[in-house]
């Protein structure tokens, strides 16, 4: 199964595929979390990526577009098929990704839309908190751990906020992005990969509607 799961930051993407990941065999690939872990390591890709992600802007296509590029060569890919997540992200990244899928012989099976209103995504942002020894995603009210300070997954105890979820940062990233989200729907609608989800709901119940349209694809 290869899939794109499409939303503006803090729809839920994120959440979904920790999920997804637990039903399906799908390589989970956040464009995000390999330029978090290229400026974590100080890498050249990181270094360049900072000063974009540090403003709230998008990192240059061809950049961006290379690091999917390498990524979706591997051999985990090949087998078990991808989950791009934050990827793509512009119409010009859309259109590489069709020649990288086609390349990889791996094409889009289907594009979730995970949909949610903006002026419900600042306040998604600002709680979100993730956990620094496994990554898992909680929200201050609408995801806390089960026990308060202790990752459910891993046990930790230790969390960090997100650098661009403080809400200097927050406000462009969301103007950034909702620019480019209407023409990148139209891209995948025109090519009937499409499936909408209302992302407003509780967790589990957008999870349930991700999950019936993932087994009917
Ligand atoms: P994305 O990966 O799209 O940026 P996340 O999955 O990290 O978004 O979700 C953003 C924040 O919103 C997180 O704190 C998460 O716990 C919370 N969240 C995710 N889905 C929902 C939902 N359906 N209802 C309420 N909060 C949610
Ligand atoms: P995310 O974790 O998806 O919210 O991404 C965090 C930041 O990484 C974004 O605000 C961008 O600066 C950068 N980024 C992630 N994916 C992309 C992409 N596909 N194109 C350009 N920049 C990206």
């Amino acid at each position: 199964m290869n899939i794109v799961l499409m939303g503006l930051p803090g729809a839920g993407k994120g959440t979904q595929a920790e999920r997804i990941v637990e039903d399906f065999s799908v390589i989970h690939i956040s464009t995000g979390d390999m330029f978090r872990q290229a400026m974590s390591e100080k890498t050249e890709v990181g270094l360049n990526a900072k000063s974009f992600i540090d403003k709230g802007e998008l990192v240059p296509d061809e950049v961006t577009e290379a690091v999917v590029q390498e990524r979706l060569a591997k051999d985990d890919v090949q087998k078990n098929g991808y989950m791009l997540d934050g990827f793509p992200r512009t119409i010009a990244q859309a259109e590489a990704l069709q020649t990288i899928a086609k390349n990889v012989n791996k094409p889009i099976d289907g594009v979730i839309l995970i949909d949610v209103k903006p002026e419900v995504l600042v306040e998604r942002l600002s709680g979100r908190y993730i956990c620094s020894n496994c990554g898992a995603t909680y929200h201050k009210m609408f995801k806390p751990t089960k026990v308060e300070g202790t990752c459910d997954v891993c046990g930790s105890h230790d969390f960090y906020q997100r650098e661009d979820d403080k809400p200097e940062t927050v406000k462009n990233r969301l103007k950034v992005n909702i620019e480019m989200n209407t023409p990148l729907i139209d891209f995948y609608s025109d090519l009937g990969l499409l499936y909408k989800v209302d992302g407003e709901q509780e967790i589990d119940e957008v999870y349930s509607k991700v999950k019936s349209i993932l087994q009917n694809l």
